[in-house]
């Protein structure tokens, strides 16, 4: 199954990425968790996408259509994948349908600008793993160091509140046709995302049909 979870930022799709990932045994692929591992190594790729990410604004289309394109040539996806945060726009997403890569399944996590705020500015991740926690809902231990891996606990620089504001924009602005784009295709489903965790997985499992 060939996956794209849609969604404003902090709607939960990685959240729910990961959680599919075991459900369905397939990869999840981040194109933000893959930028900002070569931020954090100061690959080329790194040193070209760092400014976008810190604004909040995107990382030019070529850069993210490349990365993509060669993630999905590995081995690991040719059973399906999960793809977070990506495509970010209608050029991505025609480069995707141009390079013959089917799409079973657009999922859009649908949470209001409200909600995101609130989630975004108490959310936390690690800076190894991407694992997600919150303040409030999914606190990380008192020690900020992940369960998971043993990496750091950190608040994303671009999770601080102008910068949210900015991203929101960016998403009604340029993510958000591509609801329009995969609707036209009939591969659009629609999931809420401001209930809760479990709640939205089941709704997700339920428009995959499985
Ligand atoms: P995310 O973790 O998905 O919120 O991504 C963090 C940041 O990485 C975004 O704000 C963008 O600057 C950049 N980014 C991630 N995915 C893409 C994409 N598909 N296109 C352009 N920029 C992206």
């Amino acid at each position: 199954m060939n996956l794209i979870l849609l969604g404003a930022p902090g709607a939960g799709k990685g959240t729910q990425a990961e959680i599919l990932k075991e459900k369905l045994g397939i990869p999840t692929i981040s194109t933000g968790n893959i930028l900002r591992e070569a931020v954090k190594n100061g690959t080329e790729l790194g040193l070209q996408a760092k400014t976008y990410m810190e604004s909040g604004s995107l990382v030019p289309d070529e850069l993210v259509i490349s990365l993509i394109k060669e993630r999905l040539a590995q081995d690991d996806c040719k059973n399906g994948f999960i793809l977070d945060g990506f495509p970010r726009t209608v050029p991505q997403a025609e480069a995707l349908e141009q390079s013959g890569i089917r799409i079973d399944l657009a999922i859009d996590i649908e949470v209001s600008d409200g909600v995101i705020l609130e989630r975004l500015s108490g959310r936390r991740v690690c800076i190894q793993c991407g694992a997600p926690f919150h303040i409030k809902n999914s606190p990380p231990p008192a020690d900020m160091i992940c369960p998971k891996c043993g990496g750091e606990i950190i608040t994303r620089k671009d999770d601080l509140p102008e910068t949210i504001k900015a991203r929101l924009k960016v998403y009604h602005v340029q993510t958000e046709p591509l609801k329009g784009f995969y609707e036209k295709r009939g591969k659009l489903a629609v999931v809420p995302g401001d209930i809760s965790i479990e709640e939205t997985t089941r709704l997700t499992m339920q428009a995959l049909g499985v």
